[in-house]
C-alpha cells in the first residue's frame, strides 16, 4: 500500500458511515446501504447508511423536539460553537480538502480553496450571530412604539449538491445555527461523506443532540417528501438544479414552507474591446475551470468584442490547453474528472450538437481516454446564436465563445437566458462597468474578476437561478420571521 492509499484508508476510516439523529450516529431502519464511488476511478470508497421516510421522520422528530430549547439558547453560546467549529475545521483542512478530492473530483488546491471559503461561512455567521438586530420605533402618529425581533424561522430541511460539498452544507447550516433553527440535512448522494465529516465536527464543536441531524441516502424524494407534508418543517433550503427546485417549490405551497431556492445559472462572461484582455484570460479561466467546470457560477458563455475576439481566444485557447487532467490527488492534475458517466456523456453531446451546427473546437472537444469520467478543456468558436450549449448549463470543462458589435448588443446577449445568477464584465471603463451593471439581469456580478464568491456577500440568482441569498447579513434573515409587537404609550 503506498503512503497515498495508506493515508485515504486512514481518512475515510474517520468519516462517520451512519445517520445522524438525535446526536447518534445510527444504521438505516430498513438496514439498507448505498455505496460512495471515486469518480477518477469509478471505484467505492466507502458505504454509508441510507435513510428510509421512517428515519427522515425521527430526524424531524429530533429537530422539533430541541427546537424551543436551542430558540431560547444565548446568541453568544450560538456563535461559540461556530466559532469553534470554524477553528476544528481551519485544523482539519489537510482532511476537509482530500475527502472533497476523493468523493467529487477537484484537484486537491481547489479543495483547500472550498475549505477556506466553506469554513468561512462558519466563521461569518458565528460574528452576525450577536448582532441581529430589530427595532423600536415611535409610530409615525407620534404616540405608540412599534417593535420588530427576529425570531428562527423553525426546523429547517436543508437539501445540497455534489459540487461543493463543504461550502454548500456550511452555507445553510452557518446561518441556521446563528438563527437558532434546528435542522435535517440532506447531502448529494455523490458526495455526502464530507457533510458526514462535518456534522461530526459541528458535534465536537458543542452543538446539542438534535439540532444538526444527517441523512444521506439514495433516494432524495423518500426523504424529502413525507417531511415537507409534516407540519413541524417550517422552511426548505435547497441547492441543486432549476427543474428539481421548481419541484420542491410545488411541494413547499402545500404546507406554505419558507424557501430558500439557489438554482442553476448560465453565466456570461464579457469581454469590452478595452479589456486587459491578459486578466481576462485569467479571470476566464477561474470563471470556466474551478470545479472543471461543475459550478452554478461557471462562465457558461464567453461574450467578446469582435474587435478583440481573435486574440483573446488564442490566449484562452492556450490557458486551455496547458492545462493537465488528473485525479484530484495528484500533484501535477489541474483538471478532476466529472462527477459521474453520465455528466461526461451530457457535456460530450453538447459539444457533439455544437460541433454539428457548424461550431468548431480550438482546442479539445472529446472525453479523456482511460478510466475515470475526465473530459478536454475544450474551447467552441463560431457557436451559433441559437445553439442548445448556449441556452443551458454545461456543467463541464467547456467553453464557448461568441462575439458582439456594441454594448446594447452584448447586454442584449447576456439577458437572453432564464437564468440570471453570475455573470462578469472586462473593461477598463469604470462608468461602462456600471452601466451594463445596472442593465444586466443577474444576482451576482463580477467587474474584471472571474471568482466573486464571498462569506460576506448576499450570494444568489434572479428569474429561475432562484429567491433568497446565502451568505452576508441576508443569509441570517433567510432562517428568521419577523414579529412585530405593537406598544401602546402608557
Ligand atoms: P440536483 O438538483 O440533481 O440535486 C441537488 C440535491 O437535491 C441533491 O441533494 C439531490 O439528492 C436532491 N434531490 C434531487 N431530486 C430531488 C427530489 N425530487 N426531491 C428532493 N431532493 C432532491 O442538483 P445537482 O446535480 O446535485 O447539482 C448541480 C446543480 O446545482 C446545478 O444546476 C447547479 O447550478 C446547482 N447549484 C446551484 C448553486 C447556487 O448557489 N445557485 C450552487 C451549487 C450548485
Amino acid at each position: 500500500m503506498s503512503i497515498t492509499a495508506q493515508r485515504e484508508a486512514e481518512l475515510l476510516a474517520k468519516v462517520p458511515t451512519g445517520l445522524l439523529i438525535n446526536g447518534e450516529w445510527r444504521d438505516a431502519s430498513d438496514g439498507g446501504t448505498f455505496d460512495v464511488l471515486d469518480p477518477a476511478t469509478g471505484e467505492k470508497l466507502l458505504t454509508l447508511a441510507s435513510a428510509t421516510s421512517e428515519d427522515a421522520m425521527a430526524a424531524l422528530d429530533a429537530a422539533d423536539a430541541v427546537q424551543a430549547e436551542w430558540a431560547l439558547t444565548a446568541p453568544r453560546e450560538r456563535a461559540e460553537i461556530l466559532r469553534r467549529a470554524f477553528d476544528l475545521v481551519t485544523e482539519r483542512k489537510d482532511d476537509f480538502a482530500l475527502l472533497m478530492s476523493l468523493e467529487m473530483g477537484k484537484p486537491l488546491a481547489e479543495a483547500y480553496g472550498e475549505v477556506t471559503y466553506g469554513a468561512e461561512f462558519l466563521r461569518w455567521f458565528s460574528e452576525e450571530t450577536v448582532r441581529h438586530y430589530g427595532r423600536y420605533i415611535t409610530t409615525p402618529e407620534g404616540k405608540n412604539k412599534v417593535l420588530v425581533q427576529h425570531k428562527p424561522v423553525g426546523p429547517c430541511l436543508l437539501i445540497t449538491p455534489w459540487n461543493f460539498p463543504l461550502a454548500m452544507a456550511t452555507r445553510k447550516v452557518g446561518p441556521a445555527v446563528a438563527a437558532g433553527c434546528t435542522m435535517v440535512l440532506k447531502p448529494a448522494k455523490l458526495t455526502p461523506l464530507t457533510s458526514q465529516l462535518f456534522a461530526a465536527t459541528m458535534m465536537e464543536a458543542g452543538l446539542p443532540a438534535g439540532v444538526l441531524n444527517v441523512v444521506s441516502g439514495a433516494s432524495a424524494s423518500k426523504i424529502s417528501g413525507p417531511l415537507m407534508q409534516d407540519d413541524r418543517l417550517r422552511k426548505v433550503s435547497f441547492t441543486g438544479s432549476t427543474p428539481v427546485g421548481k419541484q420542491l417549490m410545488k411541494d413547499a405551497a402545500d404546507k406554505v414552507l419558507r424557501t430558500s431556492m439557489e438554482l442553476g445559472g448560465n453565466a456570461p462572461f464579457i469581454v469590452f474591446e478595452d479589456a486587459d484582455l491578459d486578466a481576462a484570460v485569467e479571470g476566464a479561466m477561474a470563471a470556466k475551470m474551478r470545479n472543471m467546470g461543475e459550478a452554478c457560477t461557471a462562465a457558461n458563455r464567453f461574450l467578446v468584442h469582435q474587435d478583440v475576439a481573435e486574440e483573446f481566444t488564442a490566449k484562452f485557447a492556450a490557458a486551455m490547453k496547458a492545462l493537465k487532467p488528473g485525479r484530484g490527488t495528484e500533484a501535477d492534475s489541474t483538471v478532476g474528472p466529472l462527477v459521474e458517466e453520465k455528466a461526461r456523456d451530457e457535456v460530450h453531446a453538447l459539444v457533439e450538437a455544437a460541433v454539428a451546427s457548424g461550431a468548431t473546437a480550438l482546442v479539445g472537444g472529446a472525453p479523456v481516454e482511460g478510466p475515470g469520467y475526465f473530459y478536454q478543456p475544450t474551447v467552441l468558436v463560431n457557436v451559433a446564436n441559437d445553439a442548445q450549449i448556449l441556452g443551458q448549463e454545461i456543467f463541464g470543462p467547456v467553453a464557448p465563445v461568441t462575439t458582439f458589435t456594441s454594448e446594447e448588443h452584448a447586454i442584449k446577449l447576456a439577458n437572453a437566458s432564464e437564468y440570471g445568477l453570475a455573470s462578469y464584465i472586462y473593461s477598463k471603463d469604470f462608468s461602462r462597468l456600471f452601466r451594463v451593471a445596472e442593465q444586466i439581469e443577474f444576482g451576482l456580478v463580477g467587474f474584471n474578476a472571474g471568482v466573486i464568491s464571498n462569506a460576506a456577500a448576499p450570494f444568489g440568482g434572479v428569474k429561475q437561478s432562484g429567491l433568497g441569498r446565502e451568505g452576508g447579513a441576508e443569509g441570517l434573515a433567510e432562517y428568521t420571521t419577523v414579529q412585530y409587537i405593537g406598544i401602546a404609550d402608557p
